[in-house]
């Protein structure tokens, strides 16, 4: 049922067809006259708007700088100008660019800049940017490989790469998913069926009414999108066990409860407000004697391990049985990306897989066998972008030097007399301007500043403004920058 779409000619057999077909002009094509008219004006050709967009992006990039990291308030009001009745007749594109770029730019938010230290975000990086725009004219659907074979092979090559740089086991498979909200779904959907059918039961093909219960163990400082997973899985947010934390937000090994081989042990490498990471290699070594599985939530955390001097914080962390990342967090590629890798690929295969009746038929990684989606974009183009261009120790320096710009901006923060609420061990930093009412005031004075962008937060019951570090784009110069406006904003208003 998979190939309906497929006429059985190998991938080889295309090729040669293709070969005799003429080559890709190099030079502008007349579009011909039988086409929409949209193409056939002068003035809307597939090159000038193309060259347009070009321009305009690479405009907004050169601004982003200088400009406020918040869009101004006059500017976000500006938006009702794309709305309005849609048109009734067709619009010349290069109009449409126009107005989306006039309108729109302005009221983003200048994440990719980098000042903006809110959430954890990342910029992108010019490879992943410039590929993402490739990847837009080819429109490949990564679904199947006879429908990309180039998107489908990126998959295995970042696959590949990741799996060495970052030390996940040789024979790890992976699912390309939106984020790591999917990411930790799928890995928990691997879980799921997994342990569920060692149990006897087939959860793909039973459902969940009357099987045998599983046990979720999570800290008491879990992400709250690995609670929404468990919420999609049925697995319930509310069902789950809690193990207390220590003041970083790192499980309390001792604490936690008896496993057995119907329990998933939900960890995280990387808190997002603390940067902690909870002690794996504990937690692992009592999974593995009990049978149960541990899922490691890494959206961020995951990258420390590409980093020599941050390594040492990913220790056990190998150990586990799936893990979820994010890359368009920290390794900096466009919005959405992100990454489910599983130790046995056959616990996602099965958990993910179309049919229970499809069975590869050959040793081709058929994509969407190990994602939610069936038709899916190209996600592996941007990804092989940015590590082919970044390569080993540059990726190793971009997180590293976040580690160290997050270091200096606390530092400085502390040196002002204000407090600072985690051990600085990776990218984020928690800050408190004093009572609860002062530091919110004082963030959204921040924000309004517009000289840097950090949101607020609270931590084991105080209120905190959160600064993550993880674009490519910070300098040392915009930590001082942004340290002068937050010092001097913070300042003020406790003279006030
Ligand atoms: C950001 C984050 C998530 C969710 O990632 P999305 O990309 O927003 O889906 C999950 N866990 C942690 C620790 C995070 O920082």
């Amino acid at each position: 049922m998979i190939y309906f779409f497929y006429d059985g000619a190998t991938i080889a057999e295309r090729a040669g067809r293709r070969a005799k077909l003429p080559s890709w002009p190099a030079t502008p094509v007349e579009a011909p006259t039988h086409t929409h008219d949209l193409y056939t004006s002068e003035r809307t050709r597939m090159n000038d708007l193309l060259e347009e967009a070009a321009r305009r992006a690479a405009a907004y990039i050169a601004a982003v700088p200088a400009r406020s990291v918040a869009p101004r308030p006059e500017d976000v009001s500006r938006l009702e100008e794309l709305g309005g009745p849609l048109p009734e007749g067709p619009s010349d594109p290069t109009a449409v660019i126009r107005l989306l770029d006039d309108v729109g730019s302005p009221a983003t938010v200048a994440s990719t800049g980098g000042r903006y230290f809110g959430f954890v975000v990342g910029g992108t990086l010019p490879a992943a940017l410039a590929a993402s725009w490739l990847a837009g004219a080819w429109d490949q659907n990564v679904g199947f490989t006879v429908m990309s074979p180039v998107a489908a092979a990126l998959e295995v090559i970042v696959l590949d790469w990741l799996r060495d740089v970052v030390g996940l086991p040789a024979t790890c498979g992976a699912g390309f998913v939106t984020g790591a909200t999917m990411a930790n779904f799928s890995g928990l959907a691997a879980a799921r069926s997994a342990l569920l059918r060692r149990a006897g039961w087939n959860p793909e093909e039973q459902g969940l009414f009357g099987a045998p219960e599983l046990t979720v163990v999570v800290g008491d400082e879990v992400h709250v999108s690995l609670l929404k997973a468990l919420a999609m899985l049925g697995l319930g947010r509310s069902r789950v066990t809690r193990v207390p934390v220590d003041d970083q937000g790192r499980i309390r090994a001792r604490d936690l409860p008896a496993l057995d081989d119907r329990t998933i042990v939900c960890i995280q490498a990387g808190n997002v407000n603390t940067g902690a990471f909870d002690p794996a290699t504990d937690i692992c070594a009592a999974a593995r004697d009990a049978g149960a599985w541990v899922h490691v939530d890494g959206a961020f955390g995951l990258w420390a391990a590409v980093a020599p001097q941050r390594r040492h914080l990913f220790n056990g962390f190998a150990d586990a049985d799936s893990w979820a990342t994010d890359c368009h967090k920290w390794l900096n590629v466009p919005h959405d990306s992100g990454i489910a890798f599983v130790r046995d690929p056959e616990h996602l295969r099965q958990a993910m897989a179309l049919s229970a009746a499809y069975l590869p038929a050959s040793n081709v990684r058929e994509p969407s066998n190990y994602t939610p989606e069936a038709s899916r974009r190209a996600r592996g183009v941007e990804l092989w972008a940015a590590l082919r261009s970044l390569g080993r120790s540059g990726l190793a320096a971009m997180i590293e030097r976040d580690c160290q710009l997050a270091t200096r901006f606390a530092q400085g923060l502390s040196r002002a007399g204000f407090q600072i609420l985690n051990d600085v061990v990776l990218n984020q930093v928690l800050v408190s301007f004093g009572d609860a009412a002062t530091t919110r005031r004082i963030i959204a004075e921040i924000q309004n500043d517009g000289t840097c962008w950090c949101g607020g937060t609270e931590w084991q019951g105080h209120t905190a403004m959160r600064i993550s570090v993880s674009c490519h784009a910070t300098t040392e110069d915009d930590i001082d920058r942004s340290l002068a406006a937050v010092i001097r904003v913070a300042q003020a208003a406790t003279e006030r």
